[in-house]
């Protein structure tokens, strides 16, 4: 029960992956909570990013490899269509079925106060949601982060799609162009060029998917180009967008040379910042425009207010938000055990022409650390899984430290979010390249590429 002097023991501001774990574990540790959401319940990658975006890939991947895939397995694909908005009707059908949209109620029968507005803090212990005033012992703020402008001049005056928006459209666009070469982007990109669109993806890196191994950069890239028609512009940045008519110029500039192009729709995919405007200076809580800072333990600089997901600025994932909501309620119910979160096998997943999939460090991060490291190499096309389904293009690249230890992990290939957990588990436990390649693995299937690869590494003695 919460003591006389506050109306909750905890109150969790945001619903998202970062927020509703936490409070659903202290409602079942007996601890008071109300959860505040400005918003539909649920957040950002059950309502509008991973679950709708994942949703309208299936629908694409299904249309893709009955079109073009079929033909080489003796299949007659030539009548094969689609109707955009019954794709866009399964999205909301899966949305439904996911459970995880649109929440309300399920905390109202946990007895969770769920309490409707926008959270702003008066003081450490309490907070304003609109015209209401709270107080609670222990906050935790799960607050996310919302599309960043890019420094794009006339974006604020341009209509133009947020990844929001573009989960939304019923008509694929004839041809739009997408700031912004990650992971959402890539997706996005996928998606459309599928379903038709001409697609332009620009960034001001060197390659898309900057973050990732360049072999996996260097496959989407290719794929883009040869199997989807897009143009794939790296090392441009995009300057300025106008309207022209019912048309949107964009300019950028490529090397030392300004470009421009006249699209339908212009996508901006250029990251994300944290949601920190909450009146978090009222409560004594430390944050910048990266995001709220806190201990080791997801404590922020005032005692008892915590944070996780998205708001922390560290990653954009919903899963590392389930985990540090995890972190935090342990943190709360167990005071003098308190955990820190370990970041060193984070999988990270992008869904493009092949799935890329990845965990730990990638050769670029070992090298700015100057460590010594071996790597293990499989193209896919060595193993009869890939065989069997016709499939040629993908790899397994694995990292070790000089004495064999799995650090980091890279695979493209269909179910690549699946496969890359058994090298999560690796690199978690601290499992050598050699151990990974005796261990039996099935035949056939696409995870004898990572025995093949783990086997590669040769220990020098
Ligand atoms: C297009 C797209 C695709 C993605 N795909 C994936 C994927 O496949 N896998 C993956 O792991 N991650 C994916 N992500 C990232 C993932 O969506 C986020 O990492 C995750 O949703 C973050 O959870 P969170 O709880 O921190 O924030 P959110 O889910 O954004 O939740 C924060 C909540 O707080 C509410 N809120 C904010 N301020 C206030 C306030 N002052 N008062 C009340 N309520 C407030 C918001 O309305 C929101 O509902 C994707 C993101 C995008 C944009």
């Amino acid at each position: 029960m919460a003591s006389k002097s506050f109306d909750y023991d905890l109150v969790v501001i945001g619903s998202g992956a970062g927020g509703s774990i936490a409070a659903d574990i202290m409602a079942d540790n007996k601890w008071k909570v109300a959860i505040v959401e400005h918003d539909i319940y649920g957040g950002e990658v059950a309502n509008w990013s991973s679950v709708p975006m994942q949703a309208l890939l299936r629908a694409a991947d299904v249309y893709d490899i009955s079109k073009n895939h079929g033909p080489a397995l003796g299949l007659r694909s030539g009548a094969i269509g689609y109707n955009y908005p019954s794709v866009h009707a399964w999205k909301n059908t899966a949305m439904r079925r996911s459970g995880v949209a649109n929440t309300e109620r399920y905390y109202q029968n946990k007895g969770i106060s769920a309490l409707h507005g926008t959270a702003r803090f008066i003081g450490p212990h309490e907070i304003s949601i609109d015209q209401r005033q709270i107080k609670s012992k222990y906050f935790l703020i799960a607050t996310g982060a919302q599309p960043a402008d890019g420094a794009v001049v006339g974006i604020d005056k341009t209509p133009h799609l947020t990844p929001r928006a573009a989960l939304d459209l019923v008509r694929p666009p004839k041809t739009l162009f997408i700031i912004g070469g990650g992971p959402t982007g890539c997706e996005f990109a996928e998606l459309f060029s599928v379903f038709g669109t001409k697609v332009y993806i620009a960034d001001e890196a060197s390659r898309l998917l900057p973050k990732e191994d360049i072999e996996a950069s260097e496959l989407i890239e290719t794929q883009f180009k040869s199997r989807r028609g897009m143009s794939v512009l790296p090392r441009s940045k995009v300057i300025r967008i106008a309207r022209e008519g019912i048309m949107t110029r964009v300019t950028y500039i490529s090397g030392s040379e300004e470009k421009s192009v006249k699209v339908d729709q212009v996508l901006l995919a250029a990251g994300r910042m944290p949601m920190v405007d909450l009146g978090l200076e009222n409560a004594h809580v430390e944050f910048s425009v990266h995001g709220v800072e806190t201990n080791e333990f997801l404590e922020t600089s005032r005692r008892g207010i915590y944070a996780a997901g998205d708001v922390l600025g560290r990653f954009s994932y919903a899963h590392t938000g389930v985990y540090e909501s995890r972190v935090v309620a342990n943190n709360l119910l167990h005071p003098k055990r308190r955990l820190e979160p370990d970041y060193s096998a984070v999988p990270r997943v992008t869904h493009a022409t092949t799935e890329i999939a990845s965990v730990g460090m990638s050769e670029a991060d070992c090298l700015k650390r100057d460590l010594s490291i071996q790597v293990g190499f499989a193209p896919i096309h060595i193993i009869a899984r890939a065989n069997i389904d016709n499939i040629r293009d993908g790899f397994v690249k694995v990292i070790t430290d000089k004495k064999g230890m799995l650090i980091g992990a890279t695979i493209a290939a269909p179910h690549a979010g699946e496969s890359i957990h058994e090298l999560t588990l690796a690199i978690q436990y601290s499992l050598t390249a050699a151990e990974v390649a005796s261990t039996l693995h099935a035949f056939p299937s696409w995870s004898e590429a990572i025995r093949v690869a783990c086997g590669n590494i040769r220990i020098k003695k």
